[in-house]
């Protein structure tokens, strides 16, 4: 079968690696020249962590990654911590893998390397795919300036997924009412009262901030979330309330630096196959970040696929059983991001109810709510 894959971000990539682990030839075609990601990191769970170490990336991650010991949960106006959930050991133990924090270009390089060193995978960068014409003998295509075919297209393009838009026509994401604020700094420029060993979420009305380390604990990312509209031109407006952390976000050090990310979803119960072509990752499922899980899904769904994909039978079969294996849990991870929203952003008359729950129950207790989600092997 001929594979084409449109989209190398984590989840284009991871797809590319599983499937040519399992014995496929395949084109990878990427809109951009060189693939380079804003300095912003990300969460790796267990759930997602297990599948890059199957695929043989534990030593190479190992070299940039982070492992908190703790993800730590505090009241952001009064900046006093409310609870310390397990990780480290703890979650290796309880999960079967790690619990990492990793620099997006770090984890990007490091499936890029594994794709190039696969003889069966054509990278073709500076390729963008802008329409397809899907028949039931194959698909054709244009990119880098020639014609291409192909048996399956398989959609890794993102939010703004062209692929999913000739699956559902009219398919746009749809705008968030929050935006996140990213940066991040040299953990030496982070002030005292910050934790710069272990992810900290710091919960206030409206509005949440997480930052954990990454680069080997050399860097500091930042994440701030508040509602769209209390936006400024530079950087987070709304914590006036909370002067020390409004204090650091406009100080010298991370003025200017900020960069907006206004947050859009796509609604996962779309059709995520048809004829020949398929969807994975944000192409299918753009989620809040308020979970972080957009990327582990779509490294979930990279392997489910690619799975599916080596078992005998027709296409039509091994997409739509990909389809039913998938949905429910991508579904259950998004109505989990959205409700993580209205907790964290609680407004002061019902945080309290919230706090003296964090404060009375046991992290490990906490943390075991998640066992659904990072126990699970896609
Ligand atoms: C603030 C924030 C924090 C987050 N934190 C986490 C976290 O901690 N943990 C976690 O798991 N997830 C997190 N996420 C989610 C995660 O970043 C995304 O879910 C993930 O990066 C999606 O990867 P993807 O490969 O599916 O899509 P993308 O990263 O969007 O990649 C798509 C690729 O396709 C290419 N492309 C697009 N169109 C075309 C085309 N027409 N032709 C060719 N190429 C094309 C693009 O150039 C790009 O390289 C976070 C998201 C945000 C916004």
């Amino acid at each position: 079968m001929r594979v084409a894959v449109i989209g190398a971000g984590i989840s284009g990539l991871t797809f590319a690696l599983s499937l040519a682990r399992k014995g496929f030839e395949l084109d990878l075609f990427e809109r951009a020249e060189t693939l380079e990601e804003v300095g912003a990191g990300i969460q790796l769970s267990p759930n997602a962590s297990r599948l890059l170490l199957a695929l043989g990336l534990g030593e190479e991650l190992r070299r940039c990654v982070v492992a908190p010991d703790k993800l730590q949960i505090g009241n952001g106006q009064r900046l006093n911590l409310l609870a310390a959930l397990p990780l480290g050991e703890w979650a290796q133990a309880r999960y079967g893998a790690p619990y990492w924090l990793v620099h997006r270009a770090d984890l990007q390089d490091v499936l890029l390397k594994a794709v190039r060193k696969e003889a069966s995978v054509r990278l073709h960068l500076g390729a963008g795919v802008e329409a397809f014409d899907a028949q039931e003998s194959g698909v054709a295509f244009e990119a880098a300036g020639k014609e291409n075919h192909a048996d399956l297209v398989v959609g890794a393009d993102g939010l703004r997924s062209v692929v999913r838009r000739k699956l559902v026509s009219g398919a746009e994401p749809s705008p968030s009412t929050h935006v996140a604020w990213r940066v991040s700094i040299d953990v030496a420029a982070a002030p005292d009262w910050l934790d710069t060993s272990c992810t900290t979420l710091w919960m206030g009305p409206g509005w949440h901030v997480v930052h954990y380390p990454i680069r080997r604990g050399e860097r500091l990312n930042i994440v701030a979330i508040e509602p769209q509209k209390a936006t400024g031109p530079s950087g987070p407006v709304l914590f006036h309330a909370a002067s020390e952390i409004a204090t650091f976000f406009a100080s010298e050090t991370l003025r200017e630096k900020w960069l907006p990310w206004p947050l859009q979803t796509v609604d996962p119960s779309l059709a995520w196959a048809k004829g020949r072509a398929v969807l994975l990752g944000d192409a299918a499922h753009a989620m809040l970040p308020t979970a972080a899980q957009g990327g582990a899904m779509g490294i979930e769904d990279a392997a489910t696929l690619s799975a599916e994909l080596a078992r005998d039978g027709a296409l039509a079969g091994q997409l739509a059983r990909y389809e039913l294996a998938r949905k429910p849990r991508v579904r259950k991870v998004v109505s989990m991001a959205e409700s993580n929203l209205q907790i964290y952003t609680m407004p002061s008359l019902v945080a309290g109810l919230r706090n003296t729950a964090l404060l009375a129950l046991p992290g490990e207790v906490l943390m075991r709510r998640q066992d659904w989600l990072y126990s699970f092997t896609a």
